[in-house]
C-alpha cells in the first residue's frame, strides 16, 4: 500500500428489483417488488405477487428491516400476506417488523387476514405515513409524498450517504410529488403505457414519455422505468422515454442491482 493510508470507502446503497411488471405477474416476472439496502439496512418497498418469493432467493427474509407498501393496490401489495406467515410461525425472527404504509393500508390489510387469531399485532407494525414524513430506519433515511393515484399512494426518497434514490411508485402526471424526486442519483420511475398521454387506458399512470419528461424536469442523473404493461413491448418504452429525457433510460427487470 505505500505506506499511504486507504481512503475510506462509504458503503454504497443499491437497488435491487425483485419484479417490475405493472399490474400483474407472468412467468418469471413479479409484479412490483424492490430491495434497498445499505450497509447491513435492508429494506422490502412493494410486495407485488411474486415478489416474497424472489426476495427469498437474494436475502434471508429474516434479515428486512422494514418494508414499505406504497398503496394498497394488489399488484404492490398482496404478498404482505404470505411474509405475515413467514414472520408470524418461522424460526428467529425479530417481530414486529415495521410497514411503513400510505393511509388505510393497515385497515384493509387487517380485514384481509380474517378476523381472530389473525391480527397484525406483535408481527407486523404499521406505521401509517403521508406528504412529507421523514422516517428512518437504520443508516437509510426516507421522505414521503402523495402521488397522483386513485388511492393514498406514497413516492418514496430514500437517502444514504448523501446519494439519493426516488421512486415514484404508480402516479399520474399532476401534483407535486415529483418534487422529490429533483437532482435523485437514480429516478425509478413508473411508465406503464406508451404512444400519447392523450390516449392513456387510464389517467393516474404515465406513459414512458412522461417518465422521461418528469425525470428531465427534476434533473435526475439516471431514469430506471419500471411497472411496464405485461401486454407492452418495454424496449419501445425505453426508446420513448429516452427521446424525452434526452439520455439513456435503464430498464428494471427482476434480478438487476443498481448501484445507487
Ligand atoms: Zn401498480
Ligand atoms: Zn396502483
Amino acid at each position: 500500500m505505500n505506506g499511504l493510508d486507504t481512503p475510506p470507502t462509504l458503503p454504497t446503497m443499491r437497488l435491487s428489483v425483485l419484479g417490475s411488471n405493472g399490474s400483474f405477474a407472468t412467468p418469471g416476472r413479479p409484479a412490483s417488488g424492490y430491495l434497498v439496502d445499505h450497509a447491513g439496512t435492508t429494506l422490502w418497498v412493494d410486495a407485488g405477487p411474486g415478489t416474497f418469493a424472489a426476495l427469498q432467493g437474494i436475502v434471508d427474509y429474516r434479515t428486512v428491516d422494514a418494508v414499505v407498501i406504497t398503496h394498497g393496490h394488489a399488484d404492490h401489495s398482496v404478498d404482505l400476506f404470505g411474509y405475515y406467515h413467514a414472520i408470524k410461525y418461522g424460526p428467529g425472527v425479530r417481530a414486529p417488523v415495521p410497514v411503513f404504509c400510505s393511509p388505510g393500508f393497515e385497515e384493509a390489510f387487517t380485514s384481509f387476514l380474517g378476523g381472530p387469531g389473525h391480527e397484525p399485532a406483535g408481527t407486523l407494525e404499521f406505521i401509517a405515513s403521508g406528504e412529507g414524513d421523514e422516517m428512518a430506519v437504520g443508516s437509510v433515511a426516507m421522505r414521503f409524498a402523495m402521488t397522483d393515484h386513485s388511492v393514498p399512494t406514497l413516492g418514496v426518497r430514500f437517502e444514504a450517504d448523501r446519494r439519493t434514490l426516488f421512486y415514484s411508485s404508480d402516479t399520474g402526471p399532476e401534483g407535486t410529488w415529483m418534487n422529490l424526486a429533483e437532482h435523485a442519483d437514480v429516478f425509478l420511475c413508473e411508465a406503464t403505457y406508451q404512444g400519447s398521454p392523450d390516449r392513456k387506458p387510464w389517467g393516474r399512470h404515465l406513459t414512458a414519455g412522461e417518465a422521461g419528461r418528469i425525470a428531465r424536469d427534476q434533473m435526475v442523473d439516471r431514469l430506471m422505468i419500471t411497472h411496464i404493461w405485461p401486454f407492452l413491448d418495454p424496449g419501445r418504452s425505453v426508446v420513448e422515454a429516452e427521446a424525452t429525457f434526452g439520455r439513456p433510460v435503464g430498464l428494471a427487470a427482476p434480478g438487476m442491482v443498481v448501484k445507487v
